[in-house]
C-alpha cells in the first residue's frame, strides 16, 4: 500500500482513533498525527450512554471495553442546597431492556488504551506521535498538512479531529475560539478508600445547584472516585493560581449541601479548564477536508454525550467513505446528512439543559417540584431515547433503525391498550 494512500486523521483523541479503526476494518488505510508528544488522555473518568456500543460493536471493542468500564445501578440528580433527590435513571435491568445495551463509566485512559492497543495491531494504521498540525493545502487530488516542526504529509484527505480548539476548522470556517459560558470545570480522581464524604459511590449522581454543579461516580471497579465541579465565575477566561481557585470555590460553595462541600475540599485545583461550545452549522467539509467530533460540532456536557457523538462519527464516517468507493466529496457530503441534526440537536438541547442544573431561586423550586411530579422512569426513558438508541447508520439501513422502531411501536402499542 503506497505510503501516500493513507488518510490523514489530524488528532488521536477518541474520535481520530476511533475513524482510523472504522477505516481499517474496511482495509483502509490512515496515518494519525497527534499533536502531544505521546498518545494518551487526560486521566479522568467518562460516562458512555448505551448508543456508544453501536460502535463499539462493530469495531470488535465491546469486550474489551466491558472489561474495564463500571455500570452504574443509576444516573441520578440531587439538589445541591437540599441534597434531595430529585430525579433518577435507574440503570439496571429495564434500562438493558430498553436500551440493549448498558450505561457505562471508565478510565478516558483505559478507553484510550484499549483503543491505541486495538490501532496498534491493525496494519492500515500509523501513528504518528509529535505532529501538531498547524495548516493544510488541499490540492485537489492530495492534502498536505505542515507540523509545527515543519514536516510535512501528504495523503488523498484528511480528517481533523483535532478538538474544540481546532486548527483544521479555523482554515476551514474560520469562525473563531469557542463561545466561553463564564462557567469553568475542575476535575479530580481520588483512591475510593480516602473519600469519606457521605455520598452514594454505586451511581453517577449530579447535584444542581445556583450557579454551580457537581458530578461524581466509581471508576476502576469501586476503586476510585471521580469528581467534577463546575461552576460560573468571573475569572473564567483568567489563568489563576491554586490559592485563587481554592477560595473561589468555597466561596461559590458556600451554601451548598455538606455533601457538596466535602467534595470540593478534597479537589485537585492544579488545572482549570474553561466550558464553551460551538453554535451548530451545517457543513463540516471542504474539498477533501473535514471536521468530525468537536472540532465540528462540540456541546456543553450536559448530556456527558460529546465523546460518543465523536465515536459515532468515526464509525460513520469510516462506513461512508468504504461506500463511495473513496469518493471523498460525495462521502463527506453523506457525512454531513447524517450527522447534522443529531449533532445539532446534542449542541442545543445541551444548552437548553444547563439552566435547568443551574436553576436559582423560584426556577428552582418550580424545577424540583416539576421533576418530583412528572419524571418517573418511563419518562426518563422517552426524553433520552433519541440520543441512546443510536442513529441509523446510513449504509445499514434496517439495522440501527430496527431497535428505535421496535420500541416506538412497543410504545405506541402500550398507550393504545392502555
Ligand atoms: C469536564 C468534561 C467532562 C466531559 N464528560 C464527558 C462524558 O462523560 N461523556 C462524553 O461522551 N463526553 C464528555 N465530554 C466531552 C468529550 O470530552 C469531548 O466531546 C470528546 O473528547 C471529543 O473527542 P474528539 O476526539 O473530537 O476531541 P478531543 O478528545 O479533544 O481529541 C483531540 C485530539 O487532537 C489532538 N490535537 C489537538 N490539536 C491538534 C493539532 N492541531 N494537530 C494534531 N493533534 C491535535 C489533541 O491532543 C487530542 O488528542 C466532557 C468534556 C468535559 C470538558
Amino acid at each position: 500500500m503506497g505510503e501516500g494512500q493513507s488518510i490523514l486523521i489530524a488528532g488521536g483523541g477518541l474520535g481520530g482513533l476511533t475513524t482510523a479503526l472504522a477505516l481499517a476494518r474496511r482495509g483502509i488505510p490512515s496515518r494519525v498525527l497527534e499533536g502531544a508528544p505521546n498518545f494518551g488522555a487526560i486521566g479522568y473518568g467518562i460516562q458512555f450512554g448505551p448508543n456508544v456500543f453501536h460502535a463499539f460493536d462493530r469495531l470488535g471493542l465491546s469486550q474489551a471495553v466491558m472489561a474495564m468500564a463500571d455500570s452504574p445501578t443509576a444516573v441520578c440528580m440531587h439538589d445541591a442546597l437540599s441534597g434531595e433527590e430529585l430525579a433518577r435513571i435507574p440503570t439496571g435491568r429495564s434500562f438493558l431492556q430498553r436500551f440493549k445495551h448498558p450505561y457505562i463509566i471508565i478510565h478516558r485512559v483505559d478507553l484510550h488504551n484499549i483503543l491505541l492497543d486495538a490501532a496498534r495491531a491493525a496494519r492500515e494504521i500509523e501513528l504518528v506521535p509529535d505532529a501538531m498540525v498547524m495548516d493544510f493545502e488541499d490540492r485537489g487530488e492530495w492534502v498536505t498538512v505542515r507540523t509545527a516542526d515543519g514536516r510535512q504529509f501528504e495523503g488523498p484527505a484528511l480528517i481533523g479531529a483535532d478538538g474544540l480548539r481546532s486548527h483544521i476548522r479555523a482554515q476551514i470556517l474560520d469562525d473563531g475560539e469557542p463561545n466561553p459560558i463564564g462557567y469553568v470545570a475542575h476535575r479530580t480522581i481520588v483512591p475510593m478508600a480516602e473519600l469519606t464524604a457521605h455520598v452514594p459511590r454505586d451511581r453517577v449522581v449530579l447535584w444542581g445547584g445556583p450557579g454551580f454543579h457537581i458530578v461524581h461516580y466509581p471508576l476502576r471497579h469501586g476503586t476510585l472516585f471521580n469528581i467534577v465541579a463546575v461552576f460560573r465565575t468571573s475569572t473564567h477566561g483568567e489563568k489563576g493560581d491554586v490559592e485563587l481557585y481554592r477560595a473561589e470555590l468555597h466561596d461559590t460553595y458556600r451554601e451548598a449541601h455538606p455533601s457538596m462541600r466535602a467534595l470540593i475540599a478534597i479537589m485537585d485545583l492544579q488545572r482549570r479548564w474553561q466550558v464553551g461550545d460551538r453554535d451548530p452549522v451545517r457543513h463540516w467539509h471542504k474539498g477533501h477536508v473535514l471536521l468530525i467530533g468537536d472540532a465540528a460540532h462540540p456541546p456543553l456536557q450536559s448530556f456527558a454525550q460529546g465523546a460518543c457523538m465523536a465515536i459515532e462519527d468515526g464509525l460513520c464516517l469510516g462506513e461512508l467513505i468504504h461506500a463511495e468507493g473513496r469518493d471523498y466529496q460525495t462521502a463527506f457530503r453523506r457525512f454531513e446528512a447524517a450527522r447534522l441534526l443529531r449533532t445539532a440537536r446534542l449542541q442545543l438541547e445541551s444548552r437548553a439543559l444547563w439552566p435547568f442544573y443551574h436553576a436559582e431561586g423560584l426556577a428552582r423550586d418550580v424545577r424540583n417540584a416539576t421533576v418530583l411530579a412528572e419524571c418517573d422512569e418511563a419518562h426518563m426513558f422517552d426524553c433520552v431515547a433519541w440520543l441512546y438508541d443510536g442513529f441509523p447508520l446510513p449504509t445499514e439501513r434496517n439495522d440501527l433503525d430496527a431497535p428505535r422502531n421496535l420500541a416506538s411501536i412497543e410504545r405506541r402499542a402500550n398507550q393504545r391498550s392502555g
